[in-house]
């Protein structure tokens, strides 16, 4: 009898009948417990033998009947055994599967499935910013067979977020997706993407089915400034504020492509 761990007992203070009075309450109570909260049509560890008794097959003991069984269960030798079996079902399963580290844990988000038709049709265009001479890719995606009122969508994704190549982060990756094409995914260098305005856009034209995304780099040693410009001097940006999107209507300076 474990006196330290019962509550409201102190060791002398109770009469004589208090031991075996207090084992049948504790064990009724612990009955009472395992009633509520097991379910024993599920544990695997109850057998009724041929005698209408109870056996644990994990503890090999016998029991008059289930509420000793549950009793037992929520007791030390029961709860020790457990904990035993389960580190070693744990030890088993990883030496089956040798990463249970995480990554093989991929979040298992409910997605509705759909019948993927292949990769789409696409065009990459090596563009330069004819003024800060910024180096920037265009890419034209076609999706003739894209599903009705889907918007093509696109992400960079780091060298480590992704699980298909060994990572390397002199690359990052530009994902186009589009049901029901397969996602597409651009090797790209990893250097800063220019976000400033007019230096990062996309267009979907639903008529041609063509999704465009024109990036440039960050230069690393910032705008150039025009020659016989002193320091300083802002260059007037106004009319080139997008000065390579095909698509924004005004005559606009034609990108210059480089070849591949
Ligand atoms: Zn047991």
């Amino acid at each position: 009898m474990d006196f330290q761990n019962r509550v409201g007992s102190k060791i002398g203070s109770g009469g004589v009948a208090s031991w075996s009075e207090s084992n049948v309450d504790r064990r009724e109570r612990l009955r009472k417990l395992a009633m509520e909260t097991m379910d024993i049509a599920n544990d695997p560890y109850i057998m009724k033998n041929h005698l209408g008794s109870y056996e644990c097959k994990l503890c090999l003991t016998l029991h008059t009947n289930e509420g000793s069984y549950l009793a037992h269960t929520q007791g030390k030798k029961h709860q020790t055994n457990l904990a035993r079996r389960a580190a070693r079902d744990a030890k088993d399963s990883s030496n089956v599967q040798p990463s249970l580290s995480g990554t093989n844990k991929a979040p298992l988000t409910p997605k509705k499935h759909v019948i993927k038709i292949g990769r789409p049709g696409y065009k990459v265009t090596k563009v330069r910013d004819p003024i800060t001479r910024q180096l920037g890719l265009l890419f034209q995606i076609q999706y003739p067979e894209i599903a009705l009122g889907v918007v093509p969508r696109h992400r960079f994704m780091s060298a480590y977020e992704q699980k298909v190549e060994q990572p390397n982060k002199s690359h990052q990756y530009l994902l186009f997706a589009a049901e029901p094409y397969e996602t597409v995914s651009f090797k790209v260098q990893s250097k800063e993407v220019d976000k400033g305005e007019g230096k990062f856009w996309t267009h979907w034209d639903s008529d041609s089915k063509q999704f465009s995304l024109q990036f440039f780099f960050r230069n690393e040693r910032g705008p150039i400034l025009f020659e016989g410009l002193a320091p300083g001097v802002q260059q007037e940006r106004a009319p080139i504020a997008n000065p390579l999107n095909p698509y924004s209507g005004q005559t606009m300076r034609k990108p210059t492509y480089i070849s591949q």
